[in-house]
């Protein structure tokens, strides 16, 4: 997958997911990325999440969407929500999602064993690309900046 969430200056949000599928999948299988609340969402006011990861559990469990709902319906900030999603709600080693919300706030979450991500700001002020492992909070150890 190569997924891209957007908060721009003038405060819209946009999400956008591209991906091969999964290996060996069968014809005609659609994956979460092309669809809207699975693997791909967007609301201003909320959130942008793109995931990454088994398509069909994306799908099941609406994982693009749900974290924009727990936002929403249960005041919860985008780590929380995003934490609930990655952690509660789908088994280990399913994926991994990247989002932004409405406030700037950037989360980068996998349940997997690792995630290339990075996160930049239109002013090259805050730039930095990470690969994230075991779980996904960037921390010293797994991450590099440039
Ligand atoms: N989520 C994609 C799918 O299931 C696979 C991927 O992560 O690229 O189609």
């Amino acid at each position: 997958t190569v997924g891209c969430v957007v908060l721009d200056s003038h405060g819209n949000l946009a999400a956008g997911t591209s991906t091969g599928g999964t290996t060996n999948k069968l014809p005609g299988r659609v994956g979460d990325s092309p669809i809207v609340g699975a693997g791909t969402y967007a609301a201003n006011g909320l959130c942008a999440v793109s995931g990454t990861g088994v398509g069909e559990e994306y799908i099941r469990n609406a994982v693009a969407y749900d974290i924009a709902a727990q936002m929403k319906y249960a005041d919860r900030n985008l780590e929380s929500a995003v934490t609930d999603v990655m952690f509660q709600k789908l088994d280990s080693e399913i994926g991994g999602v990247i989002a932004v919300s409405q406030t700037g706030e950037i989360v980068l979450q996998h349940n997997t064993p690792g995630m290339s991500c990075g996160a930049a700001d239109s002013t090259g002020r805050f730039e930095i690309h990470l690969q994230l492992e075991n779980g996904g909070a960037p921390n010293e150890q797994d991450a590099t900046e440039s």
